[in-house]
């Protein structure tokens, strides 16, 4: 067949307006099996329990097949619903109930979500910078306009934001939500003040806007103490919260939920109904099995401590082996460091190095909406083995080092000549 169809002249004014993300196209070079990859944010694949899972879903295929097997309501399996609405409780996000609840196939499919439901053409959506690709991917997809807000070591910056609300305000605008990864924010690590939280309620109730808090990372905390969620001192119903399973369980089940007002869940579930009829029940009773008995909550005491060796051994390797012209930051938890390169210095450039020594990150200017970013890099620890990350860190220093010299080598020659 010779494929004559013209398939853009197809494709409707949204469809036109998607892109794929710029670090996507890096991902297919540092999947290969030869390379000691920092890329991917997937979380480490030996720490899937395995043969639990295995017990567990023959015995929900013996006890429980017709739920397990069956379409399930679009909202999501009630029990589930009322263990999540009951744990939101219990950890003081919010109190909830299932009415407040939708199960969604990961928590990208609430970004999608929430995205239709909310966005006109030209809407703006507050998101930090550098963000998560996945949320600004959402925005972007329903002709959401990105209103950029840099992020420093406390989490997005509100006094910028403010003066930005200000001088919209003044020109009879006002953004519709504000998308936020509070805790180990994806792909910086950092971790929002309780003040930034308070601030950003106060400015979200002032400039009337709702808040979208993405936290799939919260329990994966290795370090510190928990400053109280957005959704906690939520007093006039404006934010949404999204939870995942893909972290502190497995990813590949697609579970997630969201927890909102009634009104909109009604509103989401009206969208949902036309997306994928219910999400996957096999995985549901899956995960609703592993989290009344408990499993789920030990599972993710073993990771905290797992991941935080990675992590250790990570910052110890930058620390030992990295230039001191580079800097990075220190998350607390969940997946993600972010490193700084000299302002003369391109990510993307010496990322094709590390490839050709065999290991990978991610350049952080996809992370920006702006291409900004360009001397800016996302290293993830959660897939690589301690002595992975070890090779790995002091191949990069080196490549770090001659870099350096080499920028400065280059310097002394022009002032020569
Ligand atoms: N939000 C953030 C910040 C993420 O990092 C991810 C996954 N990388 C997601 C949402 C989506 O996760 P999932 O759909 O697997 O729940």
């Amino acid at each position: 067949m010779t494929v004559s169809v013209v398939w853009e002249t197809y494709f409707s004014e949204r469809a036109r307006m998607m892109k794929t993300s710029e670090i996507r196209k890096f991902f297919k070079l540092t999947e290969r099996q030869d390379i000691i990859s920092f890329a991917g944010g997937f979380p480490g694949a030996d720490f899937f329990p395995t043969d639990s899972i295995s017990n567990y879903l023959q015995k929900i295929l013996k006890e429980q097949t017709t739920t397990a097997l069956q379409y399930g309501p679009t909202e999501g399996q009630k029990d589930l619903r009322v263990y999540l609405a009951d744990k939101m409780t219990r950890e003081g996000i919010a109190y909830a109930t299932e009415a407040n609840i939708l199960i969604t196939s990961g928590s990208q499919q609430g970004l999608d979500l929430i995205s239709r439901i909310l966005l006109n053409p030209d809407d703006l959506v507050i998101v930090e910078e550098p963000g998560y690709v996945g949320g600004l991917g959402a925005i972007n997809n329903y002709q959401g306009n990105h209103l950029p807000i840099p992020l420093d070591s406390k989490g997005i910056c509100t006094d910028i934001l403010e003066k930005k609300l200000v001088i919209l305000s003044k020109q009879g605008k006002k953004p519709k939500f504000a998308y936020l990864v509070p805790n180990f924010q994806n792909p910086t690590g950092v971790t929002m003040s309780l003040l930034r939280r308070e601030k950003m309620l106060h400015l979200a109730e002032k400039y009337d806007f709702l808040i979208v808090e993405d936290n799939p990372y919260g329990e994966l905390r290795y370090e510190g103490y928990p400053f109280s969620a957005l959704k906690s001192m939520d007093r006039e119903g404006r934010v949404i919260y999204l939870g995942s399973f893909s972290k502190t369980f497995i990813p590949g089940i697609r579970v997630g939920w969201l927890m909102a007002e009634e009104c909109f869940v009604e509103k989401l579930i009206t969208a949902k109904q036309a997306t994928d009829l219910c999400s996957n029940s096999l995985s549901q009773q899956l995960v609703y099995t592993c989290c009344v008995n408990g499993f789920i909550d030990n599972h993710v005491q073993s990771l905290v401590e797992k991941y935080r060796a990675k992590r250790d051994m990570m910052l110890f390797c930058m620390e030992k082996y990295f230039p001191a012209e580079i800097s990075w930051t220190y998350p607390r938890g969940g997946f993600f460091i972010w490193v700084t390169l000299p302002e003369t210095m391109s990510a993307e450039s010496i990322l094709l190095k590390a490839l050709d020594r065999k290991v990978a990150f991610v350049n952080g200017a996809g992370f920006h909406t702006n291409g900004n970013g360009k001397n800016t890099a996302r290293f993830s620890f959660s897939e690589a083995s301690l002595e992975e990350i070890s090779t790995g860190i002091e191949r990069l220093g080196r490549i770090f080092q001659n870099e350096i010299l080499a920028v400065e080598n280059e310097r002394l020659e022009t002032r020569v000549l």
